[in-house]
């Protein structure tokens, strides 16, 4: 039998609640403060524009676009778009989600390394997820070694991805936060829920890193026992 119950499924488990969890946190702590508006009352769109330009970047062009958390920055186009509901608010959610992109557009100008880093294994780690898992298992089932130790290895290339992006995002929502409060943008309880959008955010990456982690997990013993 080939697809058969086994326990290895059991280790998938803790990172699909974490991120099922993390999910949920998100868009319930995105809801909470985008009803929360700053005392300084500014569109999320002019405060990221102003905060690129008082730290010295103005290579970035910044944009709109359609869908709920859909806000990114993208490094090689130097564009930075933000979603309908953020662009135009002057809430804390928004202040803080734009601030975040300012935040990713600044480790370019910055030359932050771990964003060079993320930026040139993107194409690569594509490419070796989408052949890791059927490669694997094409190799579980001709009981060829080689071929599942390469799904294994591609399949480890995402982890090494996800791992990448941990520090890029973290790094992101620090600057966010430093840029609102120097700025005088965000003051005292504001800085608070800037801080608790991000982390809330910060959560999914962990979640998909930590299901990265225990997925490659699962290829290795599934590979170990079929050699026993
Ligand atoms: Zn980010």
């Amino acid at each position: 039998m080939f697809f058969y119950w086994d326990w290895t499924y059991l280790l998938i488990i803790p990172g699909l609640l974490l991120g099922l969890w993390a999910q949920h946190k998100v868009r319930s702590t995105y809801a909470e403060y985008s009803r929360v508006g700053t005392r300084l009352g500014q569109p999320a769109s002019k405060v990221v524009n102003d905060l690129l330009h008082r730290n010295g970047n103005r290579a970035v062009s910044i944009g709109q676009v359609s869908g709920e958390l859909t806000d990114h920055y993208n490094p090689a186009s130097e564009t930075l778009n933000l979603s309908q509901g953020v662009y135009g608010s002057a809430s804390i959610a928004a202040l803080g989600i734009a601030a975040h992109e300012a935040g990713h557009a600044m480790q370019k100008h910055d030359g932050y390394m771990p964003l060079k880093l993320r930026t040139a294994i993107v194409p690569a780690v594509n490419i070796c997820s989408s052949l890791s898992t059927p490669l694997f298992f094409l190799g579980l089932l001709f009981a060829w070694e080689p071929l599942t130790t390469i799904g294994i290895l591609l399949f480890a290339a995402s982890t090494v991805f996800a791992l990448v992006t941990l520090p890029v995002e973290f790094d992101a929502s620090r600057r966010a936060v430093n840029m609102l409060a120097d700025g005088g943008y965000v003051t005292g309880e504001e800085v608070r829920g800037v801080r608790k959008v991000l982390n809330a955010a910060a959560l999914t990456y962990v979640a998909a890193a930590v299901t990265s982690l225990l997925s490659l997990l699962r290829l290795v013993l599934l590979a170990r026992r079929r050699r026993d």
